[in-house]
């Protein structure tokens, strides 16, 4: 069965902000961040960085703005970017005025760094006037110290209090253009916090798990994070925090959206099976090369790659377009059907032909132009591999005999 946002929990009502000309919260579509790691001084470098994210699928990107350069950068940087770009601020209550004057699509605070209250509303008084909206990124490493002290350490109740007290005093001034955060490194923390910040404010969220690390622990707890919640209903943005190419991250967003059945796919979806004793080939070498082929085309489709042509089509037939190894040649199917019988090493060009194939000509036009001894083909390599290997790849009747003997004996 495929999994699909209808499967999942009803999206959590929020109320919708604008970060420049991406909507986020309500019914806008879950926008995916990531943020660069070059100097934000050096424009052309930066700029370079948010195309390759934007190219990846980020709809929003964030620079950090913590210095005079950084803010004389982004006042370059934001005209010439493919998508708004939010200002990362820490401490200096000046650099977010700066990031306002450069013209910046959004604003993210971290209330644990940015204390004092006259400050905070001088920013939220600011950014009121030009129209820019503010995100309250609470992090659990660096809660404000009354605040870990209240609640004896980073507790979800504690980051979600955070956010609270900076938003009273953005209300005091009147100022509601806001979305939260409430990231933590343990994935536990986070799930919680998030819950308790859905109950807690109809602002939109932002979701991330913090310091996830470098790959691949760390899309494994970005994704243990973000993707329990959104399947919850909770989240209308979201960032993996990872330590690599900021493109992984923009990547990874993408990819779980799609998963999810949250994002239409832009790209390819390669599935392949793990391989066992009846496999053909070396699936993971092939499957490798196949994606790295096949990931060029940027065409959205479902590709399988299965080691024997026993078990492939069959177990693939939801495919756009398929390979099946067997007896030293590959059975290229569309929908678990059979089209046509290549040598081993040409599957993987094969299957790229194929794909842009069906995207210029569509999958029932593929189908009709089929070769018709393919699938008599296949069948007869099906069975001499059953004769070879039989039913029972794992020779379970031979195992069952010996375990019967030791038994007896
Ligand atoms: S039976 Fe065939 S398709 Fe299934 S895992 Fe084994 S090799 Fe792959």
């Amino acid at each position: 069965m495929d999994v699909t946002a209808s499967s999942l929990s009803p999206r959590r009502k929020t109320r919708q902000i604008s970060v420049g000309k991406v909507k986020v919260g309500g019914d806008a579509p879950i926008s995916i961040q990531s943020m660069t790691t070059t100097k934000t001084a050096n424009v052309d470098a930066t700029l370079e960085q948010i195309y390759s994210l934007a190219a990846a699928g980020a709809d929003i990107v964030r620079c950090t703005c913590n210095e005079q350069e950084a803010a004389e950068g982004l006042a370059q940087i934001v005209p010439r970017s493919p998508v708004p770009i939010v200002a990362d601020i820490h401490f200096h209550v000046e650099m977010a005025l700066a990031a306002l004057e450069a013209g910046v699509d959004g604003l993210r605070l971290n209330p644990g760094n940015l204390r004092k209250p006259e400050e905070i509303k001088l920013v939220a008084r600011e950014a009121k006037d030009r129209g820019v909206p503010i995100r309250i990124g609470v992090n659990a490493g660096s809660l404000h110290p009354d605040i870990y002290e209240k609640f004896g350490g980073a507790t979800p109740e504690a980051l979600v209090e955070s956010a609270r007290i900076e938003l009273a005093y953005f209300q005091e001034v009147g100022f509601d253009d806001v979305k939260i955060s409430v990231k933590a490194s343990s994935v536990a923390t986070m799930i919680a916090a998030y819950r308790l910040a859905s109950e807690t404010f109809d602002y939109p969220l932002h979701l991330g798990v913090t310091e996830a690390g470098p790959l691949p622990g760390g899309l494994l707890k970005g994704t243990a994070g973000i993707a329990t919640l959104l399947a919850e209903g909770i989240g209308d943005t979201l960032r993996y925090s990872l330590t690599a190419d900021p493109v992984e991250e923009a990547n990874a967003g993408r990819m779980l959206l799609e998963t999810l059945g949250l994002r239409e796919r832009k790209g390819l979806d390669l599935i392949a099976c793990p391989s066992c004793g009846r496999s053909e080939v070396d699936v993971i070498k092939i499957a490798n090369e196949a994606q790295a082929a096949l990931s060029e085309l940027n065409i959205p489709i479902q590709v399988a790659v299965m080691g024997c042509v026993v078990n492939g089509p069959g177990e693939a037939r939801h495919a756009d377009l398929g390979i099946a190894a067997g007896k030293k040649r590959g059975h290229l199917f569309i929908r678990g059907e059979i089209i046509r019988v290549v040598k081993e090493d040409e599957m993987v060009e094969a299957l790229v032909e194929e794909a842009k194939k069906i995207a210029e000509e569509g999958v029932e036009a593929r189908l009709a132009a089929r070769d018709t001894s393919a699938a008599a083909e296949a069948e007869a390599d099906r069975a001499t591999l059953l004769d070879l290997k039989g039913a029972d790849a794992n020779n379970a009747q031979a195992k069952i005999e010996n375990i019967r003997r030791r038994t007896e004996n």
